[in-house]
């Protein structure tokens, strides 16, 4: 049932203890960065861990103003390896690992495969991006340390991800929640069931926001289990927080990550079960300790325990990141809110994109969805019904009035990574 069962259940009074002590030693650690030297001069060893509240805020704007090496609290010959976000608004984010960093981060990630139900008889097929982003080298040692065949496919070329889990018997995946969706549809083309045909059982989605409604639409589709993974290369990668057997919610690791939700206003801390900004402290990690990092992620932490025994809590689905928010002539919409709607109609297929346009000082928003040709063959009144339909609950939903489209399937642009889904062309 449990990959390390004595810490994963402990009582969460035990686990604060652990935390308070691996605080006060990152707390040390970190010092020795440029960064932290002056940033935590005045800070002394914490007695209790809600004394974390006094500590300063990290941002994506330190980390990047902190560019290249300002971060690093080892000597450069302790770290092994570096991974980096894109960088398209600047500097990119750099993150260093030591080996032990690396071995922390396998680890985890392997208890978050095993906590979904992956053991060591299963092939492991790893279709996210090797090199600099952490979705593919994270899982793959996090996979090889659980045991499984893993196989480093990496991203793209549907065909040959097919091939290999027909001839391979894949039965666990590691995949974009869009391209899931994508990758179904060149199944199906190429005449392949994924239920009759394949032998998979569990997907891991994660890296990017999708609905409950996407994530049981993926389950229907292949007919197997999808869980939820989260994680950011700030604090390691994928495995900071994962979903059990019980699908409701994602354990964030309290033995590596102390979670903490704030409102990202006034900044205040708030309690339990209330929603705000994820803001985490990694407390086990050595080539960079990162300190009250603000994700931008929305989510609330929910407080009743969960069945399947650990103790770590949980965090909701992420609704989306505060800088993704959308404002609409004066309203406030997240992408999620468009896909949920969408996700509930059958004759729109998965893949839409969201544009934001300015005509005479007023914020126009479409909605383009490609057609699902499966669920629908009407006439082209039907279809300006059906557009109506979507509209009507879009604006239900959102409180602001989108303008829907239908194009044909496969015709609107794929990402090789994240899907990018809004585009927004006012001028800024
Ligand atoms: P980048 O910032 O370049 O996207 P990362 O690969 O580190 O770099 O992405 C981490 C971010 O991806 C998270 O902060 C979050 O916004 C998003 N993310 C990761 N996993 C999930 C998930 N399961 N659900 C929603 N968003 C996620
Ligand atoms: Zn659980």
């Amino acid at each position: 049932m449990f990959w390390q069962k004595e810490i994963e259940t402990a009582p969460h009074s035990e686990i604060q203890k652990l935390q308070l002590r691996m605080l006060n030693d990152t707390i040390e650690r970190a010092k020795k960065s440029k960064f932290y030297s002056k940033k935590l001069q005045n800070v002394n060893q914490l007695k209790n861990i809600e004394q974390i509240q006094e500590l300063p805020f990290t941002t994506k704007e330190d980390l990047r103003g902190g560019f290249p090496y300002d971060f690093l609290a080892v000597d450069l010959g302790e770290v092994v390896r570096l991974h980096s976000s894109s960088g398209t608004t600047g500097n990119p984010t750099v993150v260093y690992h030591t080996a032990q960093d690396l071995q922390s981060w396998a680890n985890i990630s392997a208890r978050c495969m095993y906590a979904a139900g992956a053991r060591k008889n299963d092939i492991f097929q790893n279709t996210m991006g090797y090199g600099l982003f952490t979705g593919g080298l994270g899982f793959h040692y996090g996979a090889e340390r659980l045991g499984m065949m893993t196989i480093p496919i990496g991203p793209g070329n549907s065909k040959r991800q097919t091939w290999f889990m027909q001839n391979f018997g894949t039965t666990t995946v590691h995949i974009l929640p869009s391209y899931a969706v994508r990758l179904y549809h060149s199944m199906k083309e190429d005449g392949i069931d994924p239920k009759k045909d394949l032998k998979l059982k569990i997907f891991f989605i994660g890296a990017e926001p999708h609905t409950e409604e996407l994530r049981r639409e993926i389950q229907e589709l292949y007919g197997l289990k999808a869980f939820n993974s989260y994680g950011l290369s700030e604090i390691s990668g994928p495995g900071v927080a994962f979903e059990c057997g019980e699908q409701d919610g994602m354990h964030i690791w309290e033995d590596f990550v102390i979670p903490e939700i704030i409102d990202p206003d006034t900044l205040e801390v708030l309690p339990d079960g209330q929603e705000g900004e994820l803001v985490l402290t990694a407390i086990n990690r050595r080539a960079m300790p990162v300190i009250r990092y603000r994700t931008r992620d929305l989510t609330k932490i929910l407080p009743s325990p969960c069945a399947c025994g650990r103790t770590h809590r949980k965090i909701a689905r992420i609704k989306g990141r505060t800088d993704d928010m959308m404002i609409i002539n004066g309203v406030n919409i997240f992408p999620i809110q468009i896909e949920k709607t969408i996700m509930n109609i059958p004759e729109a297929s998965k893949n839409y994109i969201i544009e934001i346009a300015e005509k005479n000082y007023m914020d126009k928003l479409s909605v383009k969805i490609e057609i699902n040709d499966e669920a629908f063959d009407g006439t082209l009144e039907d279809l300006e019904k059906l557009k109506h339909k979507i509209e009507t609950e879009l604006k239900s939903e959102t409180g602001v009035s989108p303008i829907v489209s239908f194009v044909d399937q496969g015709t609107l642009p794929a990402a090789e990574g994240k899907a990018k889904r809004v585009y927004d062309l006012r001028k800024k």
